[in-house]
């Protein structure tokens, strides 16, 4: 394909994507991100930029077809499945190719203490009773935990819920995961005994991961569920060698 004629979506959200639209702004190839527009100010992605939800798949691709879009690259989270589950049927459908960027899941380590689980209905049946736990989620995941009145909740997020009435219950600590040593810092200072967190992989939120293995503080890790079959690559690098190659 002639780069010049490369017109490519990055579904974004995600550190890699804004590196992606960064890196590829200045090559002969039209890069749109797209956001979701979850937060109040988004970062904003160099290059161009689009926000808000398509639609449903048949938005998604409506908007392939009217952009002449002719490679999806999937950069959202890797828990943001139903944006995957779309980007996947609207390739399909729309015959437009599809990468998907796909952080490395963590992997247990020697000292780690951890608990895997499937989803937050599992987590939420081995929370241990009594204890200090850090929520280490999305603002939109943290509802369920407003049912549970056996266990102290703090929630660090990017951002108060709009609903902030209905978590009493919760704790907010509003910020950017940290450096090891703040990380390390919060959990003393909230004396906190067992971390919920999503197997994100990463670098970013991992320092909480390294910070949990330190203090010996055990991790219920809610782990991926099996995504649609795409054409996975796992780095930016890996992206950008395939691109000068096609
Ligand atoms: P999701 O459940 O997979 O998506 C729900 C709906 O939001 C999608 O059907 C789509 O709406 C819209 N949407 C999601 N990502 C979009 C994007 N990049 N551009 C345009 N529309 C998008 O997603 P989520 O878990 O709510 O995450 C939303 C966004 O936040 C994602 O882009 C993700 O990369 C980012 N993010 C998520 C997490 C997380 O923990 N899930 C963490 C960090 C960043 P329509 O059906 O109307 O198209």
């Amino acid at each position: 394909m002639e780069k010049e004629r490369l017109s490519i979506l990055i579904l974004g959200g995600t550190t890699e994507s804004y590196n992606l639209a960064e890196i590829l702004e200045n090559q002969p190839i039209k890069v749109t991100t797209s956001l979701a527009g979850r937060t109040t100010s988004p970062r904003i992605p160099k290059g161009n930029w689009r926000i808000g939800g398509f639609g449903g798949t048949e938005g998604l691709i409506h908007y392939i077809l009217k952009e002449k879009i002719n490679l999806i690259i999937d950069a959202t989270h890797p828990f943001a499945r139903q944006m995957t589950e779309h980007a996947y049927e609207a390739s399909r459908i729309a015959k437009v190719p599809l990468i998907r960027l796909e952080r490395p899941l963590w992997k247990k380590q020697e000292k780690d203490i951890w608990l895997s689980v499937s989803n937050i209905d599992e987590a939420i049946a081995v929370i241990p009773k009594g204890k200090n736990i850090l929520l280490a989620l999305g603002r939109q995941h943290i509802a369920p935990f407003t049912q549970i009145d056996d266990a102290k909740f703090t929630a660090r997020m990017l951002e108060y819920p709009e609903d902030m009435e209905n978590y009493k219950n919760i704790e907010f600590i509003i910020s950017y995961p940290n450096d090891l040593y703040q990380e390390k810092e919060l959990l003393l200072d909230k004396k906190i005994d067992c971390i919920i967190c999503r197997n994100s992989g990463g670098d970013t939120s991992y320092t909480k991961i390294k910070a949990a293995r330190e203090l010996e503080i055990p991790v219920i890790m809610i782990e991926r569920l099996p995504l649609p079959n795409a054409l996975i690559m796992h780095s930016v690098d890996d992206i950008l060698a395939y691109l000068k190659n096609i």
